[in-house]
């Protein structure tokens, strides 16, 4: 019992050791009811947050952005009872792939790119980003 509660209160702590460096997705080792409860959940937004990772890469900000959107909002269909922490997990692993899109549009917007292309594209991620952390 013990152990078990320390491997959830590190949940926050260690955040890092819980996912796949490769491909910055959730692996979750730890949760209430051994992840049986919230694994297709946990699939749904795993292969969105792919499949924005693979859509960023291509500059495809604008559909990246959405993907993660829909991803983040998966969350909240997790038992609240059951996986509040994992939801938890989920929505600060997303948010942190949302705050990379931003800075990267960031960059391509000011200074030296300076692209006028990636304005709009820009101001969206700025909006979701707020959204997600009013919402966190
Ligand atoms: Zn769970």
């Amino acid at each position: 019992m013990k152990g078990k509660m320390k491997k959830l209160f590190s949940i926050s702590e260690n955040e890092g050791m819980y996912f796949d460096d490769k491909h910055e997705c959730i692996e979750l080792v730890s949760c209430h009811f051994d992840g049986t409860n919230c694994m297709a959940q946990r699939a749904l937004i795993n292969k969105k947050m792919l499949t924005s990772r693979r859509l960023w890469l291509n500059k495809n900000y604008e559909h990246s952005i959405a993907e993660l959107k829909s991803a983040f909002y998966n969350t909240e269909e997790l038992d609240q009872s059951t996986c509040l922490q994992c939801a938890q997990l989920f929505r600060s692993t997303i948010t942190r792939s949302m705050e990379n899109i931003h800075g990267d549009l960031q960059k391509m917007t000011t200074g030296l790119f300076n692209i006028e292309h990636y304005q709009s594209d820009y101001e969206l991620a700025t909006i979701v980003l707020k959204e997600f952390k009013e919402v966190s």
